[in-house]
């Protein structure tokens, strides 16, 4: 009997893990993307960081205050500049919507429940391929120079322990013990919380290795091309429309999965299905490491200044920083004073230990849902949010919205989805969306 087909639409790390996991399952799998290669757009020098047990979502009830008294400064880690786009407008006011206590417990069990999952498929998927990214395992440490945010951390993280998260509270010198290039901050440095499963690496290389292992396993990959048009008769996807080269072609599958990152949204509003993602630019500096006994070995995260680092090391050493957020649009400019500001910050922190002098700088846009969750299963018409269903698109999935963590959940995100489309229940307390799964409701918001 012929293989179902199935065309993936986008080759960010969430569809060439979804890729891997539907051939594994016995699917023809078919990969469009845009770019000459896998991973060019967000997942190409994000911060590297899986990170299951810091997954804190960005709604919460100390965000609104905190992103007023940043609107004022060029170099604060969040910037929102309003413009005349509705799309715009209504981001923000469905996050502030998520921003209660209520909302926000709810959204951390879903990204903790994911990552838990994700990360256990990822360890295996490793095992099994022998993926080589710059991976370590060193853990993750979140650092704190403020009393009042290291305060506010306790709760989330004995919520995160109740979750099965092996996340614990540090004292300064615990954190300079477990990392000793942390003792630069002095008595600046209040407290850490670590988690020791946690890991990082390389989101780009990951995405390639794994995209050749697709390959190796029959997955054709079709790069140059762009999606230009979903077509939808009735309940169904009928054909996509895709400019190749110059040349219209269409393009016809069994089913279709969106993993489009943040340029999925006006694909599908032209036929009805409406996905809250909205972009948020993020930036990256990757540093070359000229001192490799003072640079940190784990992977940390700054909390005053919202910036993530890993060390990267393979044939050179690098040293990663990630972090900000813009909501300006679809723009990826560079802007400069936020990228001085990431490396003042790092110098700051470390001194002279790494190359100042030419930064690798790049921005990307964070795919974000206003929950911080991403929109995982099946489609319909109107508005997709968690545990909601509709009159469904019945061959059209989605696996995107994957917002500040997409590297941390690829794995298991792509993993549930397959189950989903074999018409199995994926083993783990998440809403999917458009499937009525009653036993796993996790209770979080309709909007
Ligand atoms: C600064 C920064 C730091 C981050 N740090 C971390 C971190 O430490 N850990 C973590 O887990 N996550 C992190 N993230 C988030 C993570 O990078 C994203 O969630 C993830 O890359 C999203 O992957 P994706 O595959 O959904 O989207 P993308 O990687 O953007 O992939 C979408 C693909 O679709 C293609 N595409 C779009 N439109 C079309 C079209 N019309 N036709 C054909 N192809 C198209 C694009 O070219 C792209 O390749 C960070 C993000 C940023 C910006």
């Amino acid at each position: 009997m012929a293989k179902p087909t199935v065309t993936i639409l986008g080759a960010g790390v969430t569809g060439v893990a979804t890729a891997w996991y539907l051939s594994q399952a016995g699917f023809d799998v078919t990969v469009i993307e845009r770019h000459h290669a896998p991973a060019m757009e967000t997942s190409f020098a994000n911060g590297g960081q899986i990170s299951v047990c810091h997954a804190t979502p960005w709604a919460n009830p100390a965000t609104p205050l905190k992103a007023l008294k940043w609107l004022i400064r060029p170099d604060a880690p969040l910037l929102y500049r309003p413009t005349l786009c509705a799309e715009q407008w209504r981001f923000l006011w469905r996050f502030l919507k998520e921003c209660t206590h209520t909302q926000a417990d709810a959204n951390l069990v879903a990204l903790v429940s994911l990552g838990l999952y994700s990360r256990t498929a990822l360890l295996a998927l490793i095992d099994k391929l022998n993926l080589q990214f710059e991976q370590r395992h060193q853990g993750i440490l979140h650092f704190y120079t403020s009393h009042t945010e290291y305060q506010n951390a306790i709760a989330p993280t004995l919520l995160m322990q109740e979750l099965g998260c092996h996340r614990t509270l540090l004292s300064p010198k615990q954190a300079t013990d477990t990392e000793p290039a942390l003792s630069s901050l002095g008595d600046g440095l209040i407290g850490a919380t670590f988690t020791n499963q946690d890991l990082s690496g390389n989101a780009r290389l990951f995405t390639n290795e794994l995209a050749k292992h697709c390959a190796a396993n029959g997955v054709s990959f079709i790069y140059n091309t762009t999606i230009t048009n979903i077509h939808r008769q009735q309940n169904a996807i009928s054909h996509l429309s895709l400019n190749q080269h110059g040349q219209n072609i269409t393009h016809q599958s069994d089913h279709y999965v969106v993993c489009l990152g943040s340029y999925g949204k006006r694909l599908l509003d032209a036929i009805g299905v409406d996905l809250p993602i909205f972009p948020a630019k993020g930036y990256s500096a990757t540093y070359r490491v000229k001192d490799p006994a003072c640079v940190p070995q784990v992977s940390l995260i700054d909390d005053e200044y919202k910036l993530v680092m890993s060390r990267l090391t393979s044939d050179d050493d690098k040293l990663r920083v990630a972090g900000t957020a813009e909501f300006n649009g679809y723009n990826t400019n560079l802007n400069l004073i936020r990228c001085q500001a990431i490396t003042n910050r790092v110098q700051a922190l470390f001194g002279d230990v790494l190359d100042y002098d030419e930064p690798n700088y790049w921005t990307g846009q964070r795919p974000m849902t206003p929950s911080n969750v991403p929109l995982i299963g099946k489609a319909y018409l109107g508005l997709i949010w968690h545990g909601r269903h509709g009159q469904n698109i019945d061959n059209l999935w989605l696996n995107t919205g994957h917002g500040t963590l997409g590297f941390t959940h690829a794995c298991g995100s792509a993993l549930a989805l397959s189950l989903l489309m074999q018409g199995q229940t994926p083993p783990l307390a998440f809403d999917f969306t458009g499937i009525k799964i009653p036993a796993l409701r996790t209770g979080m918001s309709s909007l």
